[in-house]
């Protein structure tokens, strides 16, 4: 039997109008690439946002059409956000940490239309211009600089709107955004969000027990929004009508305190890369930033427990998510269940380091050789996902179908446990996992445990080819400033916590790890660079 209740379409109108109706006065923040702080508020944002709407139709952008951005996370990069997609058009971000091949590859690939373009990143505009094929290039002057000839100042194009915008009719699963993933595994891939999955995700990801956003909050979004949407911050917060705070292109540790010092920052979420720099100038200078107790959401790589220690000692509480490209991005947070809560601190802490319990609507489940993995903490399997945030296909790419299950779940690619209570535990993903002996190793749990050592800055831990164990592992080390430690000094260190045949039988000291665009460690070339070794 069909029930009785209306079925609006799930559209970012809606939320757009919702924070222009009822949190005109909410502020948003800037740092601008002169470090001066922009601000204006939410009524300024709705007006601009629709002009931006307005003057792409009159642009004639035709529904579908994919608008690039190329552009830091900015005021103008939030109107592009919403006026883009409530236009009926497809808010395509370009990761700018990204080579120009790249890029210009994902451009073609997409079909973009056109392009929004920070005037600090014209000279990226420039060495891919001649390779691809964009019919009008709208330059933001964040710097009050010209705007090259040729191309179109983003002031003058919001000018050509009258004010009178309204809102086409969308049906729901009408492609709002794309993202192509950074290619840490392989090429790009384009996936297509719809607005209903990302209303669907700006409400998931606001509940108390995921990001925990209210309109009483000052969000900082470090995560930067031509990454996975910037784990969708921008949409939950309008939607919430929260105030945010925006670093602009400056994303080093003390530009980043000082914002949230000014702004009295409650929420801020970013790589563990970004927080591994804010801890040390914190923990270089303790009493230099006054800092409301925040909640740090960290994801995109594993958060080592050290880390996560450290920065409750400061009253910041680190929570951590784990998302994919694929996912919107989130899938699961882990915050501690209240049957948990008395447990001891150091079970309360290793389960903070877990990636955490799926969210509502999202189904996971861990798939190996025997079928489906017990929830028992210790079975590993690939995790699998469904749930209307989670692509099922990628845009025109035919090739990844095996990415799907027969039955229809994504595969994440990532070897999980997934404990009785339902916490998600990554311990590799498939590519990266060490095989010795028959034995799975875990990298990650290596990594982990090497960076709590307090002369460890950075560790990553490969699989390398032995003549006798198939794989032993190689962990590569970095130290943190004026800090020594011996190979042996590390093993006696691991060795109380993890089984023998784990511990690794080579250590390199290195003076960095090499890392992906998105701040993960890039263990294909660092497996490239170790291929050769030879084991004593
Ligand atoms: P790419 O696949 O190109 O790296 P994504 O940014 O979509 O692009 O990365 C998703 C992957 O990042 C996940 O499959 C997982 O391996 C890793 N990841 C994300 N969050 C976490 C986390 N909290 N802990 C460990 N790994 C994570």
């Amino acid at each position: 039997m069909l029930s009785t209740m209306m079925r609006t379409p799930l559209t970012l109108s809606h939320l757009l109008e919702r924070a222009g109706r009822l949190f005109p006065t909410s502020e948003i923040v800037t740092r601008m690439p002169d470090r001066s702080l922009h601000r204006y508020t939410y009524a300024d944002f709705y007006r601009r946002a629709r002009a931006l709407a307005e003057a792409l139709q009159k642009a004639g952008m035709q529904p579908g059409d994919r608008v690039a951005t190329l552009s830091w996370n900015t005021s103008a990069h939030l109107e592009a956000y919403f006026g883009i997609p409530v236009a009926g058009g497809v808010l395509h971000t370009l990761n700018l940490r990204l080579h120009p091949t790249d890029i210009a590859y994902i451009i073609n690939h997409a079909e973009d239309r056109f392009l929004i373009v920070d005037d600090v990143l014209i000279k990226l505009y420039e060495a891919i211009k001649d390779h691809i094929n964009i019919e009008k290039v709208i330059v933001v002057p964040l710097t009050g600089q010209p705007v090259p000839e040729g191309l179109t100042s983003y002031e003058d194009f919001l000018a050509t709107a009258t004010g009178d915008f309204s809102y086409p009719e969308l049906p729901e699963d009408t492609a709002m955004g794309m993202c192509y993933t950074s290619g840490t595994t392989g090429k790009p891939k384009g996936v297509l969000y719809s607005h209903r999955s990302m209303v669907l995700h700006s409400l998931g990801s606001a509940l108390p027990d995921a990001l925990n956003l209210a309109q009483s909050d000052v969000l900082t979004p470090v995560v930067p929004m031509f990454h996975v949407m910037a784990w969708g911050l921008p949409f939950t917060g309008i939607m919430v009508g929260c105030t945010i705070a925006m670093p602009g292109p400056h994303l080093d540790a003390v530009n980043l305190l000082d914002l949230y010092e000014s702004e009295q920052v409650t929420k801020t979420a970013g790589v563990p890369t970004i927080w591994m720099g804010v801890l040390q100038a914190l923990q270089k200078e303790p009493t230099r930033w006054k800092l409301l107790p925040m909640e740090m959401v960290v994801g995109g790589a594993a958060a080592p427990e050290a880390m996560i220690r450290a920065y409750d000692t400061f009253n910041l509480k680190v929570v951590h998510a784990w998302g994919m490209t694929e996912m919107s991005p989130l899938g699961t947070v882990s915050r501690i269940k209240h049957n948990l809560a008395d447990s001891d601190p150091d079970t309360l802490y290793a389960l903070r380091a877990c990636q955490g319990m799926p969210m509502p609507l999202v189904e996971v489940r861990a798939m190996n050789e025997h079928g489906e993995a017990p929830w028992d903490g210790h079975t590993m399997g690939e995790l699998e996902v469904r749930g209307p945030w989670v692509a099922q296909s990628y845009f025109n790419l035919e090739s990844e179908r095996d990415k799907w299950s027969a039955d229809g779940w994504f595969r994440t690619g990532d070897v999980v446990t997934i404990s009785s209570e339902g916490f998600v535990k990554i311990t590799d993903r498939t590519k990266d996992l060490i095989k010795s002996g028959g034995e799975w190793i875990s990298s990650l749990d290596l990594e982990n445990l090497l960076m709590g050592h307090p002369a460890v800055r950075e560790a990553a831990v490969i699989a390398v080819t032995h003549p006798r164990w198939d794989e032993r592992p190689l962990a590569a080390i970095v130290l943190k400033e004026g800090a020594t430690v011996t190979t042996e000094e590390l093993r006696s260190y691991l060795e109380p916590k993890v089984a023998k045949f784990w511990i690794p039988d080579a250590f390199v000291f290195v003076d960095e790890i090499p890392r992906t665009s998105t701040g993960k460690f890039l263990k294909m070339q660092l497996r490239d660079k170790f291929k050769d070794w030879h084991w004593e």
